[in-house]
């Protein structure tokens, strides 16, 4: 198959096979896979603007019975270093994200068994009683399904009972690969298999919500793998449209079980290239810069992504694995505008909010990221005794 016959099919905007992406993946120059997904992007926004959203990535608990092995976030239930955020440590947390500009939480958390239900919905619904216009962007397909399985209800009616407590969107979250050979060696199979990750977002969907689709690469998948993770998310994007956005990054292995060697930057970038060349039903992109820094975060504007992803006023997870890159929105918007595009705020759904807002009112600039909590804080939320916790070390911390 030449790769000149497939650039050709890119550039007059046909589809590519599954054959077609590994053989452009596996062999096209770099600079060649830039410039056609960089043909694709200016197609689908030829107004050379990037935006960006300013919300703040809340962990509302680290504490998980699902132990990824690529994870270095998560502590089993009883550690002492196990928390869950109280509903006035979210509120502070929101009431900084307004003061900066910030319009939506993302919010994800570990598989905690002590969190049923009822406390989501009770969160939900007393942050849009104090917030009627603040967006939650919460709980990825995994936190849904470990959700129904507490629950004893199906993934359909969870979400349904979410939306009727606040939740906006749901964020594309623990996709990982979606082949489940790489699930089952990532010990990430038992959360969600493929088949059920899609599944909730094809109810998500169903149901109305928008969201996002995510891929970490750089564990032990093969370039066939990561195609076939791609080849699936275009499948449900044709069938629903669901999908706002498309974010890939690579696995970070500080401090996990798994370990290994982070990706390179041009590794970071082809895949970034082959996905906006594959997802051809997905509008929208964003740059990893959290993972991949600053300035591969501004070169990824030349391999396909029109988005900056966020400005994010916390970051956990990542963090956990060893990056720790920070921009604020002043950083963002200087990236932006030296790769030669206009810089826009946007919401969640990519609608234009306007201008930087730096440029409007006075911001304080922010040189670091916040953390869910200081560290050493293992403070108990008053109003978790009003939640019946099933582990026995969360009915003992429970007990007055
Ligand atoms: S990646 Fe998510 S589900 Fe997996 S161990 Fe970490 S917190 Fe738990």
């Amino acid at each position: 198959m030449s790769i000149d016959r497939i650039a050709a099919k890119v550039v007059a905007g046909e589809r590519v096979s599954a054959d077609e992406a590994l053989a452009l993946y596996a062999r096209a120059p770099t600079a060649l896979l830039g410039r056609l997904a960089d043909s694709v992007r200016a197609r689908k926004h030829p107004g050379r603007l990037v935006t960006y959203i300013i919300d703040r990535n809340v962990n509302y608990t680290n504490v998980c019975v699902a132990k990824c092995n690529f994870c270095a976030f998560y502590r089993p239930v009883g550690s002492p270093e196990g928390y869950v955020l109280g509903f006035d440590e979210v509120f502070r947390k929101i009431d900084e994200t307004i003061a900066v500009g910030g319009v939506q939480l993302l919010l994800q958390g570990g598989h905690n068994p002590d969190l049923p239900l009822t406390w989501y919905e009770d969160l939900f619904r007393a942050i849009k009683e104090r917030y009627p216009s603040f967006k939650l962007h919460a709980l990825s397909p995994p936190e849904v399904i470990h959700l129904s399985r507490l629950s004893a209800l199906p993934v359909p009616a969870v979400i349904e009972r979410l939306i009727a407590a606040g939740l906006d969107s749901i964020p594309g979250g623990g996709a990982e690969i979606l082949v489940d050979r790489v699930r089952r060696l990532l010990h990430c199979y038992g959360k969600a298999t493929a088949d059920e990750w899609l599944d909730v977002m094809r109810h998500a969907h169903r149901a109305g919500l928008r969201t996002t689709a995510t891929m970490m690469y750089g564990t032990v998948e093969t370039d066939e793998e990561r195609i076939e993770h791609l080849m699936r998310l275009r499948e449900v994007q044709d069938e629903t449209r669901g999908f706002t956005a498309f974010i890939t990054w690579s696995y970070q292995p500080d401090h996990t079980e798994l370990a290994g060697s982070e990706a390179t930057g041009v590794d970071y970038l082809r895949t970034l290239a082959i996905a906006r060349i594959v997802l051809d039903n997905f509008d929208n992109l964003q740059a990893s810069w959290v993972t991949q820094g600053g300035k591969v975060g501004q070169l990824s504007l030349a391999y396909g992504a029109n988005d900056m992803g966020s400005v994010m006023i916390e970051e956990n997870v990542v963090r956990a694995a060893g990056a720790s890159y920070c921009m604020d929105e002043v950083e963002i918007v200087r990236n932006i505008e030296d790769a030669g595009f206009a810089a826009k705020r946007r919401n969640m759904h990519y609608d234009i909010l306007g201008d930087p807002i730096f440029r409007e009112r006075d911001v304080p600039r922010m040189l670091e990221l916040g953390t869910a909590r200081a560290d050493g804080d293992v403070t108990i939320p008053e109003e978790l005794r009003l939640y019946p916790a099933r582990s026995r070390a969360g009915k003992e911390a429970r007990t007055p």
